[in-house]
C-alpha cells in the first residue's frame, strides 16, 4: 500500500520512518530537490501547482496526506478527484489564513484572543484603535515560526509596520515554492498580545471510523517566535484544561470530518485555555511523541488515515523535546545523556531552520531536570530557556 505525502521536509521524514514497521510505502511530492525523504522515499520533485506531475503522483496511491499545510487548497482538490485526501481539504482551507482559522474557532465556541481583519497598511489604525495595545500584527497567510509578524506596543512600532507593509512579501514565498496559486485574502490579522502564564498544545487524532485520541498536553517555549522545547506531559497540569483542549479539538474533528493528526496551540491565561492556531497535521510539539508516548504522533496519523485502530496516547513517564536549530551539537556529547535520543533531518545547516531535535525521557520530573542540566554547553545558551525551565521545576517541588 503506497502513502503519497504533499511535502518531503522533517514531518514526512518521520511519518514515513513510522509507516515503515506497518509495511506501508511512501511518494513524496516536493518542489524542493533537496526535501529530506529523498533520502528515503520516492520523491517527485514539482510545483505543487504542476497537474501532469500531480497525475502522475497520484497514479496507484492508497490515498494523499500532507505534512505541509500551505499546499495550494486547489492542489489538495485536484488529487481528492482521485483519491481520497486526508486530512479533507477543508482542513487545509481553515488552517492556512489565520483569519478563516480565527473565525472557525468563532463559530465553533473555542475561546481565541481578541482579533481584527487588517485589509491593507490604511487600516491598521483602524484596527489598534478596536484591539488596543500592545498588539501583534500577523499576515494571514504563509507565516510560520514568527516569520510576517510584527509586535506593536508603541506609535513608533505602528509606523514601522507601516512601511514595512508596504515592501512585505509572504514569508513562506522564499521557503518552499509551488504554493503561487493559493488566493489571497484579508492579507493582515491584529490580535491583543496576551501576556500568557505558558504556552500549551494538544495533538489530537481521529480514524477513519470516528474513533478519537488525545495526547496530554504539551508545555512550549518559544524564542523568535520559534519553537524550542517543549515539556510533555505539561507540568501541573489541571484535567480541567485537558478537557477544554480536547472538548475544542472534537469540535474542530466534528466541523471539518477530520481524519488525522490536529495540532492546536493554546494560550493559558488567567487559567483558561485561548486558541492561538491550529495545524492539520503532525506537529513539531509533538515530537516527544516517538519515544515518550506508547504510539508517536506519527504512527497513530498514518493509522488514522489508513483506517487502522488508533494506538495509545498515553505518556511514558515525562519527556522534553529540543528543536536544533541553524547548527547541531555534538551528537557523542548528546548521546553520552542517559535516555537522549538524536534525531537529525538530512538538511543543511542555516540560520534559523530546523536540523533535528532531541529528546529526553525521564520516569519523573526531577529526573528529568536532573537529565536537562547534564545536557551539553549547546543546549544551556539563553534561547532554550532550559535555565528558566529548571527552575520553576525545582520551585514547583517545593
Ligand atoms: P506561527 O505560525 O509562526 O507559529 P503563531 O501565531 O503561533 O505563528 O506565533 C508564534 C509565537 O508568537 C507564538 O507561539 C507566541 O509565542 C507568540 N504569539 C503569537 N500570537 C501571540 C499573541 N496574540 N499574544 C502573545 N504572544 C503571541
Ligand atoms: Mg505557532
Amino acid at each position: 500500500m503506497t502513502i503519497g505525502i504533499l511535502g518531503g521536509g522533517q514531518l514526512g521524514y518521520m511519518l514515513a520512518l513510522a509507516g515503515y514497521p506497518l509495511g506501508l510505502h511512501f511518494r513524496f511530492l516536493d518542489p524542493s530537490p533537496e526535501a529530506p525523504v529523498g533520502r528515503i522515499a520516492t520523491r517527485i520533485t514539482a510545483q505543487f501547482t504542476d497537474r501532469s506531475a500531480l497525475k502522475k503522483f497520484a497514479a496507484g496511491l492508497e490515498l494523499v496526506t500532507y505534512e505541509f499545510e500551505n499546499v495550494p487548497v486547489e492542489t489538495a482538490r485536484f488529487l481528492a478527484e482521485r483519491v481520497p485526501v486526508l486530512p479533507p481539504p477543508a482542513a487545509l482551507e481553515a488552517a492556512q489564513d489565520r483569519l478563516n482559522e480565527k473565525l472557525l474557532f468563532q463559530k465553533l465556541g473555542i475561546a481565541t484572543t481578541e482579533f481584527a481583519a487588517v485589509a491593507g497598511r490604511e487600516a491598521l489604525e483602524g484596527a489598534v484603535q478596536q484591539i488596543g495595545l500592545p498588539a501583534i500584527l500577523k499576515t494571514c497567510r504563509m507565516g510560520y515560526d514568527g516569520k510576517g509578524q510584527w509586535i506593536l506596543r508603541s506609535a513608533g512600532d505602528i509606523n514601522r509596520a507601516k512601511s514595512e507593509l508596504r515592501t512585505a512579501t509572504a514569508p513562506g514565498a522564499g521557503k518552499r515554492r509551488g504554493t503561487e496559486a493559493s488566493q489571497p485574502s484579508t492579507p493582515f490579522l491584529l490580535e491583543r498580545l496576551i501576556p500568557f502564564t505558558r504556552e500549551l498544545s494538544v495533538l489530537a487524532v481521529r480514524g477513519r471510523t470516528g474513533e478519537t485520541a488525545f495526547y496530554p498536553l504539551v508545555e512550549n517555549h518559544h524564542r523568535g517566535g520559534i519553537l524550542r522545547l517543549s515539556l510533555a506531559p505539561a507540568p501541573q497540569l489541571n484535567p480541567a484544561i485537558q478537557q477544554a483542549a480536547e472538548d475544542a479539538a472534537r469540535r474542530v474533528f466534528d466541523a471539518l470530518h477530520y481524519v488525522g493528526v490536529l495540532a492546536i496551540e493554546f494560550f493559558e491565561h488567567e487559567g483558561r485555555l485561548l486558541a492561538n492556531e491550529m495545524a492539520p497535521r503532525v506537529h513539531n510539539s509533538g515530537h516527544w511523541t516517538i519515544e515518550g508516548a506508547v504510539t508517536s504522533q506519527f504512527e497513530n496519523h498514518l493509522r488514522a488515515v489508513v483506517g487502522l485502530p488508533l494506538g495509545s496516547t498515553h505518556a511514558i513517564g515525562c519527556s522534553a523535546m529540543l528543536n536544533l536549530i541553524g547548527e547541531v551539537p555534538d551528537s557523542a556529547e548528546v548521546l553520552a545523556v542517559r535516555n537522549a535520543h538524536l534525531h537529525l533531518y538530512g538538511k543543511s545547516a542555516r540560520a534559523g531552520r530546523k536540523l533535528g531535535h532531541v529528546t529526553l525521557r525521564a520516569s519523573s520530573p526531577e529526573q528529568l531536570a536532573s537529565r536537562l542540566s547534564e545536557l551539553p554547553g549547546y543546549f544551556h545558551r539563553p534561547e532554550f530557556s532550559l535555565e528558566a525551565v529548571l527552575r520553576q521545576s525545582a520551585s514547583a517541588r517545593r
